[in-house]
């Protein structure tokens, strides 16, 4: 039996797996994340491993629309040959690495130091951008440290309020919510979210609120909800003169968002607002958490900081039983986010741009400073590049499905086939590695070791419990021995302990230090939160003594509301809003393998209010075409009442026409470079049956 933890969410619940002869079995593990519970998902990971269409050999683009199997030198020979050649014909930078939020700490690591020494490019980024970035934005300058939550999730338990903007954990990480039953007990569940979700409804329990203001209007109410506590003397003002700065410019900055313009422009009444200002600032217990329903936009960074202003105001972040934070979506999120696949990032979560950093790095990894590159371009900027004059020309996609999960897919799926060359890792053809000139068979989570960091900032061990199919190997013995033929023949291993060794030294006197989390420390069953500096300790609550700013004090920063990007224009148009279900995960390209989860959820259902179909003639069930400049979608559409009449909800975890992608806009946070995902305007129609 291994002790490990889930493959998906950033909860990472603890499970125990014990492979058998009818498979692996999966039983819930007490952790306290989950207490032994698991989703739908959890429960059914175990089926993934055995998926019939796993890639178990190197496949190699016959020319022809298909593939033919080749061997581990032939394959590694092949990308390594193409690589060079493209380096030395058009620059380093002409070659790309697009990572993933899901890879372990070590994958993530060995990735941004392949990148940087190996290939010596740039160009480096990964589908966090899509995620946590205008979070991360938020939290590091309001802050000064961006680690999610920074406190343990089970802080919750003792809270008596609980401001949630954006996120749906009902339904994303249901163990999650009964963190909430204290909270929901005593009204104190305040939901913002466009559409009446699941996470919605628990705020019927104990009369909590819902505040479902128009999409893409969230950083507006926000600056009322600010403007409220400052108007009716709600602030901790004790605190705010110790504890942060910038408190003057703040209040001037939102005094013009009295309650009926906030009411105007989002559409939730301004008596709903108001209360839901003096339950936060009345009881003990307050927390502000936002997700990526409030941070997947253009503004997501000034919306995410609006929260903090707001958290801050009111004097809960950085106290023992109150606080801000921000709930990380995808398996490894947060660790995936401080070793150096970011396009800005080295190690230890400091900037590539920082002369110390560079220097410390670089004698971990044993190389001159000036021999690593600057900072490459975002997501959607170093995808947009393909094609263009000094855009990349090849790209190594690890532990990613951007043909689905991108915005404006449909684009980005064309620029893929323009590349000279792409080289996909997965497990599967995923709708990426269709379009490969080479697939890398790669091992499962139950079939690897290493660490991932989750949503609390907490490391955590995932361990192998299952032999991989012979064929397959893992992406740290992939990077050695890719870098072993671009030159590397030292540096670079593919034993995970050895890997997170240099990553904690790589870290050591960062933003996020590892230096003093072992192997051993966490076998041992140890709480390790970073930043846990070598002789030092753990830090479950990093703002207990302070900010790491210059002055120690949080910034209250001023933003302006600007609306999104993506307007509504004719009439007619409605406001797409994409989310995440139940029993899906991201792209799909896992649960949608997993007879259960594809059983209880085929396809994409299109959310539409009762009223708005049947005036566009639309019946329950029908085939609708949903389209814009950027594509169109083919779903059949659902009534629901949970959705307001201007709005309708596509899940994006479905390929092909059902890709809600097709229909997202690459306009991004200016900060962040995080696509504005949340709204989309659209044309819905009823179509013939296929
Ligand atoms: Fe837990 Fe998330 Fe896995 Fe569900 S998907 S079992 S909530 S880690």
């Amino acid at each position: 039996m291994a002790e490990t933890h889930c493959p998906y969410c950033a909860l990472q619940c603890g499970m125990n797996l014990t492979p058998g002869a009818a498979g692996v079995e999966v039983a819930g593990r007490e952790f306290p994340t989950n207490r032994g519970g698991l989703c739908r998902k959890g429960w059914t990971a175990a089926a993934v491993l055995g998926t019939p269409d796993r890639v178990t050999e190197p496949l190699i683009a016959d020319g022809r629309g298909g593939f033919a199997a080749a061997s581990w030198d032939m394959a590694l020979d092949l990308i390594a040959e193409r690589l060079i050649k493209l380096r030395s014909s058009y620059g380093a930078d002409a070659n790309g690495v697009f990572g993933g939020g899901g890879l372990t700490n070590e994958k993530a690591y060995l990735l941004g130091k392949f990148a940087r020494v190996a290939l010596g490019t740039a160009m480096i980024d990964y589908n966090g951008r899509f995620c946590m970035s205008s979070a991360a934005a938020a939290a590091n300058r309001g802050l000064g440290l961006d680690r999610g939550l920074p406190f343990p999730v089970t802080d919750l338990d003792q809270a008596g309020q609980l401001l949630l903007l954006g996120s749906n954990v009902a339904d994303t990480m249901p163990p999650f919510v009964q963190h909430l039953d204290g909270i929901r007990a005593g009204g104190g569940l305040i939901v913002v979210d466009p559409r009446r979700s699941a996470t919605a409804d628990l705020t019927a329990d104990g009369g909590g609120l819902h505040l479902q203001p128009v999409p893409g209007t969230d950083l507006a109410l926000l600056l009322g909800m600010i403007r409220i506590a400052i108007a009716e003397d709600l602030v901790d003002h004790d605190y705010l003169v110790a504890r942060t700065e910038g408190f003057e410019a703040l209040a001037r900055s939102v005094a013009a968002w009295h309650p009926a313009r906030t009411q105007t422009v989002t559409g939730v009444p301004a008596s709903l607002i108001r209360q839901a200002v003096r339950l936060l600032a009345s009881r003990a217990g307050s927390y502000v958490i936002t997700g990526r329903g409030v941070e997947q936009h253009a503004d997501g960074t000034d919306t995410a900081t609006a929260a903090i202003n707001l958290a801050l105001v009111l004097g809960l972040v950085g106290r023992p039983d109150s606080g801000y934070g921000t709930l990380t979506g995808q398996g490894n999120g947060q660790g995936g986010r401080e070793h150096g696949q970011k396009a800005d990032q080295l190690p230890g979560y400091r900037m590539i741009t920082d002369p110390t950093a560079r220097a410390a790095v670089a004698e971990v990894w044993g190389v001159p400073a000036d021999r690593l590159p600057g900072p490459g371009l975002p997501a959607v900027r170093l995808l947009a590049s393909i094609g263009e004059p000094g855009g990349i020309r090849s790209l190594l996609v690890h532990g990613s499905n951007p043909v689905v999960s991108a915005p404006r897919s449909l684009a980005v799926a064309e620029r893929l086939r323009r590349l000279d060359f792409l080289v996909v890792s997965d497990f599967v053809l995923s709708e990426t590695a269709r379009l490969a000139d080479v697939v890398l068979p790669v091992t499962q989570w139950a079939e690897e070791d290493g660490t991932l960091t989750n949503l609390e900032g907490r490391v955590i061990r995932r361990r192998a419990a299952v032999t991989p199919p012979a064929g397959v190997r893992s992406e740290l013995w992939i990077l050695t021995e890719l870098a072993r033929r671009l030159g590397e023949t030292t540096g670079f291993s593919a034993d995970p302990e050895t890997v997170f060794d240099e990553l904690r030294r790589a870290s050591a006197g960062g933003r996020a230090d590892y230096s003093g989390i072992s192997y051993a420390r966490l076998d041992q069953g140890e709480a390790c939160y970073w930043p846990y500096p070598e002789g030092g300790r753990s830090t479950p609550r990093p703002f207990t003594d302070g900010f790491p700013t210059p002055s120690g004090r949080a910034k209250l920063i001023t933003v302006e509301y600007r609306g999104p990007a993506d307007r509504l224009h004719r009439r007619g148009e409605l406001v797409l809003i994409t989310g995440r279900l139940l029993e899906h995960y991201q792209s799909g390209a896992q649960t949608r393998r997993v007879p259960e989860l594809a059983a209880a959820r085929p396809e994409a259902m299109l959310e539409i209010h009762p009223a708005t179909a049947s005036a566009l003639g639309i019946g329950d069930g029908e085939p609708v075409r949903l389209h814009n400049d950027r594509g169109e979608c083919r779903v059949r559409a659902v009534y629901s009442k949970a959705i307001r009449r201007d709005t309708v909800f596509l899940p994006f975890h479905f390929p092909d026409r059902q890709r809600a992608n097709l229909l997202t806009t690459e306009e991004t946070d200016p900060v962040s470079g995080m696509p504005e995902f949340k709204v989309a305007s659209v044309r819905v129609e009823r179509v013939a049956a296929d």
